[in-house]
């Protein structure tokens, strides 16, 4: 007697092999490849673009897009269904390297589509085609260091005084305002808060006295300036350790 597919009835030699009782078509449409979340959450920071997963904010630099974040999101959550004769595996995505999976987000549909190919079973003569679609919420808030930048976090002052030329001046900002968002990029914390127009110069008000030493080196290293630094007891921390204000002052000649 032919084995035959106990859900259709085809035959196995037309339509075989059989998989569990199933045709391959049958199978395919009963098994799913992918157990995917129901919902992707992502918390984004409407000020700096910076987003949020699981508890740790993420620096929005070029070429690491949301989308990527959410990628990420998304693989963690996502499992690749394996069915093997000793049962049901679930792995995840970088386990099942065979299988081809695409993860597009749609920020604006809020959702996540995602399209996988591979074979669930591998008696299936033919890799499954599945999609399915994650609800995305976007949330969004203010970044730490934003709430800093807004109330004008600074342990440092960075005073640059000299004879400077009306050309000078927006030179010496620019090259100060790039070094500090490059660190910035590698080093949340780095930031300018604020630049004041001061006679005879410009003051700015950085985040960290370790990229006000950065800007008065290179102040000192490509302007020739002159550098030094004084630093004033204003309190203590909440764990009893001293905290200091830093000045630097760079002289140009
Ligand atoms: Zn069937
Ligand atoms: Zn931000």
């Amino acid at each position: 007697m032919k084995r035959f597919c106990y859900r259709c009835g085809a035959l196995e030699p037309d339509a075989g092999p059989l998989i569990r009782g199933l045709c391959q078509r049958c199978f395919a449409e009963e098994f799913n490849l992918l157990r995917a979340p129901p919902k992707v959450g992502v918390v984004v920071c409407k000020r700096c673009g910076a987003y949020m997963l699981g508890k740790q904010w993420y620096t929005h630099t070029p070429g690491e897009r949301i989308e990527g974040a959410i990628r990420e999101a998304v693989l963690d959550q996502l499992r690749v269904i394996r069915l093997t004769k000793s049962g049901t595996q679930l792995l995840r995505p970088q386990e099942a390297r065979e299988v081809e999976i695409a993860i597009e987000p749609d920020l604006k549909g809020e959702l996540i589509k995602v399209r996988a190919q591979g074979k669930v079973h591998e008696l299936q003569s033919q890799p499954k085609l599945e999609e399915t679609n994650i609800k995305l919420s976007v949330n969004y808030r203010t970044c730490k260091t934003c709430s800093l930048k807004r109330a004008g976090y600074h342990e440092a002052i960075l005073q640059v005084r000299g004879e400077l030329s009306r050309d000078d001046l927006p030179k010496i900002r620019r090259a100060l305002e790039s070094l500090a968002s490059e660190a910035g990029a590698r080093e949340e914390r780095d930031f300018i808060a604020e630049v004041k127009k001061q006679r005879g110069g410009l003051d700015f008000y950085v985040s960290s006295v370790q990229l006000a030493r950065q800007m008065s080196s290179l102040l000192r290293d490509r302007f020739g300036a002159s550098v030094s630094e004084s630093a004033k007891l204003i309190g203590q921390t909440r764990d009893g350790r001293q905290r200091f204000k830093v000045t630097i002052l760079a002289r140009l000649k």
